[in-house]
């Protein structure tokens, strides 16, 4: 449900892309919609469980958000971060917000597992080839499933 009016997507910004696949429908690793972000599952399933946060709206530093609005995005990262703990069970969780490739908001939460051989190191260091895992359709389709059944049984906004 969108509680109030949307920023207009930037041109030439894959969020903002990506942001309008999901409001057309036409993304598959959609979870869910919260008031600030779309969740979605991301691509570098070898951390099995990670997903994005797309912030709805164009905005391209954390400081520079009303407070409220920052410690409102801030809740939903910690929703998403509980929900994928509780259902992957992982060593612990890594979250990062970067923007130097996609200046758009967005948060990266990447569960970390025992049996990783690089859990010391950040999960970029480990190649793109192994890390852009994708699962095979069922499983994906369980593991969004399952996501989206515990944030929304979480979500309290
Ligand atoms: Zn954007």
């Amino acid at each position: 449900m969108m509680s109030r009016p949307e920023a207009a997507p930037v041109p030439g910004c894959g969020i903002c892309g990506l942001i309008a696949q999901i409001r057309a429908g036409g993304f598959e690793d959609f979870i869910v919609e919260l008031d600030r972000h779309f969740v979605i599952l991301g691509e570098a399933q070898f951390y099995r469980g990670y997903c994005a946060l797309l912030m709805k709206s164009h905005c391209t530093e954390l400081h520079a958000l009303p407070p409220d609005q920052a410690r409102g995005a801030f809740d939903e990262v910690l929703l998403v971060a509980a929900s994928i703990a509780s259902v992957v069970r992982p060593l612990r969780l890594n979250y990062e917000n970067l923007g130097n490739q996609e200046p758009h908001l967005h948060w990266h939460i990447f569960p970390r597992f025992e049996d990783d051989l690089m859990r010391l190191e950040p999960v970029w260091m480990r190649p793109p080839a192994q890390r852009k895992v994708t699962l095979e359709e069922q499983d994906r389709r369980a593991l969004i499933g399952e996501l989206r059944a515990e944030i929304n049984r979480r979500r309290r906004f």
